[in-house]
């Protein structure tokens, strides 16, 4: 047996096994077996391979190496098996509240009628200057930047990141209201601008609606930033319906 057979026959990878709900981040060819094979490198920690393999760190619950508990700072030996377990649900939603990516708008605006806040703005960001920025705000402000960006989430400096499951904004509520379980109070935040909303009296924003609602509704909110005004109008049984949805199997109390 020649030298370079016997390196091929015994080559020290480490691999990289992922549970179910994490295997498809790995290349199509790898979701079957659910592991990824990389080549082992003595300066790679178990993070650094985590990530080789397509994951971010934000995705990433329980670490074990071969067997061990391990942490993302530990180093892998050659011929090592990594065992990677998703996050575990549901995760504490910071002080700060959540932080959504730019296409994330129509997911932000049913959180913030859910009571959450939901921080999100449209302006487009280009490939890197901005994403600096998003992470930035989620440090600055202590939130989770919600995104389907698993560059994004690759970020070392960002601390709490999660990548939103679903291509439809349903799916993605679901995801997201599954993952941190967050206290809903439907109807205490404007979908506009995610700014709270207060009690507003009839009189001061009558010249604001038409005459229909002026007369059907006497209990109305204002937006505490942009003014908008609230009531519970035409929109009401969509909205029960949404936080009936959201609150299905979870035993929420809704306020
Ligand atoms: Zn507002």
């Amino acid at each position: 047996m020649n030298s370079q057979a016997f390196r091929g026959d015994f080559a020290p990878d480490v691999v990289v096994r992922l549970a179910g709900p994490l295997r498809f981040l790995l290349r199509p060819r790898d979701r079957a077996a659910g592991e990824r094979r990389l080549r082992f490198d003595a300066d790679a920690t178990v993070g650094h391979v985590v990530r080789a393999a397509g994951v971010p760190l934000t995705e990433v619950g329980e670490l074990r190496l071969d067997g061990g508990t391990a942490r993302p700072a530990d180093r892998p030996a050659p011929g090592s098996v990594l065992d990677v377990a998703p996050v575990t649900r549901p995760e504490p939603v910071p002080a700060g509240g959540f932080l959504l990516d730019v296409g994330l708008g129509s997911l932000a605006r049913r959180l913030r009628l859910l009571g959450l806040d939901a921080a999100w703005s449209p302006e487009a960001r280009a490939p890197s200057a901005d994403d600096a920025d998003l992470v930035a705000q989620a440090v600055a402000e202590d939130r989770v930047l919600l995104t389907q960006d698993r560059g994004l989430l690759m970020r070392r400096a960002l601390p709490r990141g999660a990548l939103v499951r679903g291509s439809g904004t349903a799916d993605q509520l679901a995801d997201v209201l599954d993952r941190f379980a967050p206290a809903l109070a439907p109807l205490t935040r404007c979908t506009a601008c995610g700014a709270e909303l207060a009690p507003a009296p009839k009189a001061e924003v009558a010249d604001r609606l038409q005459p229909g609602t002026r007369q059907g509704y006497q209990d109305f909110s204002r937006c505490t930033r942009c003014g908008r005004v609230y009531w519970r109008g035409a929109h009401a049984p969509r909205i029960d319906a949404l936080v009936r949805t959201a609150s299905e199997g979870r035993g929420l109390i809704v306020g």
